[in-house]
């Protein structure tokens, strides 16, 4: 038998993807979110049995070679190198013959661990002081010292040079791992030289690539990192990923901080779920490798100006690829290496399960600037979103985002429509803001749904019941008259409920189940759309009885304000 046949045997491709990708078994086979392509939906299949993998969105497909070559983007040698590795099994000496790409990237490989090794004993070497003391002044343990494999890249000699040259390694090989630079002349020189040097890994922990600090403040550049190379794609990397992957797998989260310090701060306070971007502008492949971890990410980048600026950028990407955002904020404007060391551990953790979801951190921004006691104030602090929501690609999550945030802010579902019908009608005010009507996506969701889909309708019908969202939309009757149907028994259709509805709603109705294609909505996304409905129903009740509570105090009503307290704590519990 082959090798690769044997090998095959004693992989399991499940446990391989799922070092990857969050699977749920389904049957006879396992299902998740495409790591190949942009999705929401799971269309990406694992099937023990065969041990092959399929998407039927982009047409990935092949065995567990193939998914490791395209996941970790590795040569088929690399990858079965890779496999046989982690399965304890020996490769036989005539596969080593292997192609000149695999070859030089093995050296790649070998020369960034023998730069790790040196690098780490520097640091702990009387040469390394000044770092050590770095390191201790900005409250990073031996541990993380360990952990993070943290070295020093020592004065302005050729010693990391040396050492690849006396192992063996060729001018070409060096040249190709940006360890070291070139000069005119063609001599070379070491890349890193009085740096605090941070290994950068892949997600299989191999070292690809290094970050390093400048020690000496007059040093120009303070952060200087390794240049791309056969071995190292910039775009694709997240510092810490393959530590942070288990944990964030396991709690479903995956925090993003900007610096490597920031990341070991963070995973030193017992946040290890922790990846960094590195100073690059967070692309769409990092996303991507976030994302098959979790879909859950709480953004927690510098407070200053460029943080800012580079938190908004980001929120848009990923808001785009599908991410749950939560901002983490930190109290007085600190980064998150600063705030743990000021506030310890346990305090930054809490900052981070605290995080509230971007639409809410923004809607409290809008707060801060608008006379919320007043419907109109409510309306513009609204208003005020709508080009953030208007930003998401997602019909779906426009609707579902405006309708809860509207309810956070304490604005009636009835006054928001309102305000879009009056927009739409007046041509001259022609704002992008009317493309987005909330109510109207809810029609358009839940109806098709309630008429089309008869399971869908026995779920969504006792939901919905009881449900005084409802009773704002310009279509309630519509809703009031299906469920006194359903109750009857009656067969429902398009036609026998349009017959039953009032005149006046008959064209709504028409409009949108008649307009939805079949199958283009789903329970979930009619269960998802009854939630937002109820929380922003409970947001807007305990806005208003904040109010009365206020009132009552002020003009002396104690003990109606004791009442109003209790029927709030009813509504927070
Ligand atoms: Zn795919």
């Amino acid at each position: 038998m082959e090798f690769k046949e044997r090998l095959r045997e004693q992989v399991d491709i499940v446990h391989v993807v799922g070092e990857y990708v969050r699977l749920r078994r389904v049957g006879k086979r396992y299902s998740g979110l495409c790591p190949f392509h942009n999705e929401k939906t799971p269309s990406f299949s694992v099937s023990q049995e065969h041990q092959y993998f399929r998407c039927f969105g982009c047409d990935a497909k092949g065995d567990v070679f193939k998914f490791v070559e395209l996941i970790e983007g590795l040569t088929f040698f690399e990858a079965l190198k890779k496999l046989a590795d982690q399965h304890g099994i020996a490769l036989p000496k005539q596969s080593l013959a292997s192609d000149d790409e695999t070859r030089l990237r093995a050296a790649l490989y070998e020369m960034h661990e023998i730069a790790a090794n040196q690098f780490r004993s520097n640091l702990a070497g009387s040469q390394g002081s000044a770092a050590r003391q770095y390191l201790a002044k900005r409250g990073v343990s031996e541990a993380a010292v360990q952990q993070f494999g943290l070295g020093f890249a020592d004065g302005p000699r050729r010693s990391l040079l040396r050492i690849l040259e006396t192992r063996g390694f060729k001018p070409e090989q060096m040249e190709a791992s940006g360890l070291v630079g070139q000069r005119d002349d063609g001599s070379f020189y070491d890349r890193f030289r009085n740096r605090l040097m941070f290994p950068i890994q892949n997600e299989s922990g191999k070292v690809i690539a290094f970050g390093g600090r400048a020690l000496d403040p007059e040093d120009k550049a303070k952060y200087l990192n390794s240049p791309e190379t056969k071995i190292y794609r910039k775009s694709n990397v997240l510092y810490n990923l393959h530590r942070a992957k288990d944990t964030a797998m396991k709690l479903d989260r995956i925090v993003l901080v900007e610096g490597y310090m920031d990341a070991i701060g963070a995973s030193q306070a017992g946040v290890t779920e922790v990846v960094a971007s590195c100073g690059t502008a967070l692309t769409v492949e990092q996303i991507r490798a976030m994302k098959r971890h979790s879909l859950n990410l709480h953004l927690n980048f510098d407070p200053d100006a460029a943080g800012a600026k580079a938190s908004e950028r980001s929120v848009k990407l990923l808001l785009d690829e599908s991410m749950k955002v939560r901002i983490v904020e930190l109290e007085g404007g600190l980064d998150p290496d600063e705030y743990c060391k000021q506030h310890g551990a346990e305090a930054y953790g809490q900052r981070v399960a605290g995080a509230k979801t971007y639409f809410y951190w923004l809607a409290d921004r809008a707060r801060t600037k608008f006379n919320m006691r007043e419907p109109q104030g409510r309306m513009d602090a609204f208003q005020s979103l709508v080009p953030a929501i208007q930003d998401l690609s997602d019909k779906l999550a426009r609707a579902t985002y405006a309708i809860d945030l509207a309810g956070y802010l304490g604005v009636e579902p009835g006054m928001v429509q309102e305000h879009f019908r009056k927009l739409s009608n007046d041509r001259v005010d022609r704002t992008p803001a009317a493309k987005i009507d909330p109510t109207r996506a809810t029609d358009r969701i839940l109806l098709p749904l309630l008429v089309n889909d008869e399971e869908a309708r026995a779920q969504l019908v006792e939901q919905l019941r009881d449900l005084p969202a409802l009773k704002q939309l310009i279509t309630a009757p519509i809703f009031e008259t299906l469920i006194a149907m359903h109750d009857a028994g009656e067969t429902i259709s398009f036609n026998t409920l349009h017959e039953r509805v009032h005149p006046s709603v008959q064209e709504n109705l028409a409009a949108v189940v008649l307009d939805s294609g079949a199958g283009a909505v789903t329970l979930e996304d009619g269960l998802a759309c009854v939630e937002a409905l109820r929380r922003a129903e409970r947001e807007r009740l305990i806005r208003e009885l904040k109010l009365q509570i206020k009132s009552a105090e002020r003009e002396g009503r104690i003990n109606e304000a004791l009442d109003l307290a209790h029927q709030l704590s009813k509504l927070n519990g």
